[in-house]
């Protein structure tokens, strides 16, 4: 994992991006750029859409950022995406619904010579895909699987054995499985040796997916998972992919009148930080929107400008189809104690920390 996030210069990183062949000629200033989100699953997809609204307008482009609707949303994402096609955008940003359902999509973009970048989830089984930039998924989930260890060490008022539940997302989202995969890289070893127990049982993808990534449907697990393996016993911790499921899984816990167990996060939803600071969630992780949403807009300028297209990883990120060339950004671990130091650049997340010093 190379991590060098935030450098820009020339040297850091390979130069992979020039095989799609899409950087050579550059495109008109104020061309059409076409931005397809998924539904608004967290709070972080509400902000990128808004950032790229206004930083893409900004940067002298037409911006059309469209998200799919909560329900029938891959059939819609396809539709907006063609659309897009059709209406002549000279770059696609896809945030995926469906990962491994646009493959069509981005090859008619291709055909009618524009640019595809996967934004955030990669889109899977399609070699006409150009670039994906994203937060270094696999990187979130070792970060995630280290914070239920240290959580675990520092609250719990017993040694180990430690009973912990395992949560993983959305299997249509091609991250899902790589920020557990991240997390188990660290949490296996410490399973095999007794040092963790998942008195549920449930340890694989399949067993331990949100469907959705929805509230609903890892509360209502959690709830089941509570009656049948914790009448005699407590949990200690919980592994959650992402904030929104966390908050979940503490009210299942809170409802269920047992003591909280430490649970790990990620987005830095208000929320959560909140949790965090007044000693509920254990941790989440800083992928700052508007890094991601910038670094975005950047590789778009280097299009239309016909300079070859930066990145920093070419052999990460195997779509099924090809590796694609990626830009990926480092995500931070956030908990009470480097709170005030990681959101020192997010103003509305600093203000809700110096609230509770
Ligand atoms: C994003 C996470 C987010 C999740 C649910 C994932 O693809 O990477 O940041 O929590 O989707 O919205």
């Amino acid at each position: 994992l190379t991590g060098c996030s935030s450098e820009r210069g020339g040297d850091s990183g390979g130069s992979g991006g020039s095989d799609s062949g899409a950087a050579s000629t550059g495109f008109e200033e104020g061309a059409t750029i076409g931005v397809a989100l998924p539904d608004k699953t967290s709070e972080n997809w509400v902000l990128a859409g808004k950032l790229f609204t206004d930083g893409l307008e900004e940067a002298g482009y037409k911006a059309d950022v469209q998200y799919a609707p909560a329900s029938n949303t891959v059939a819609e994402q396809q539709n907006q995406i063609q659309a897009m096609v059709t209406g002549g955008a000279k770059v696609i940003v896809i945030g995926a619904k469906d990962g491994k359902q646009l493959a069509t999509q981005v090859q008619a973009a291709k055909d009618a010579g524009a640019t595809v970048i996967a934004y955030d989830r990669l889109i899977e089984n399609t070699d006409a895909l150009d670039y994906y930039v994203a937060f270094d998924n696999f990187k979130v989930g070792q970060l995630q699987g280290q914070a239920l260890l240290d959580g675990l060490e520092e609250r719990t008022d017993h040694d180990a054995p430690y009973n912990i539940e395992l949560f993983s997302g959305s299997t249509d989202d091609a991250n899902s499985a790589v920020f557990f995969n991240g997390a188990m890289d660290v949490l296996q070893p410490k399973i095999d040796d007794g040092t963790l127990v998942v008195a549920s049982g449930q340890t694989d993808i399949q067993q331990t997916a949100t469907a959705g990534w929805k509230a609903e449907n890892a509360q209502s697990r959690m709830d089941t998972i509570l009656t049948s393996a914790y009448s005699d016993t407590e949990l200690d911790g919980v592994l959650s992919p992402n904030d929104t499921l966390a908050r979940a899984v503490l009210t299942s816990v809170e409802q269920a009148g047992k003591p909280l167990p430490v649970v790990t996060g990620q987005d830095s939803e208000v929320e959560s930080v909140r949790s965090i600071m007044e000693g509920k969630q254990y941790s989440t992780i800083n992928k700052d929107t508007a890094l991601l949403v910038e670094q975005t807009i950047a590789m778009i300028g280097q299009l239309q400008q016909g300079e070859e297209v930066e990145v920093n990883d070419t052999d990460q990120y195997d779509n099924g189809s090809k590796v694609v060339p990626a830009y990926l950004l480092d995500p931070v671990i956030v908990t009470q104690e480097n709170a005030a130091d990681a959101y020192q650049n997010v103003p509305n997340l600093l203000e809700i920390v110096e609230e509770y010093r």
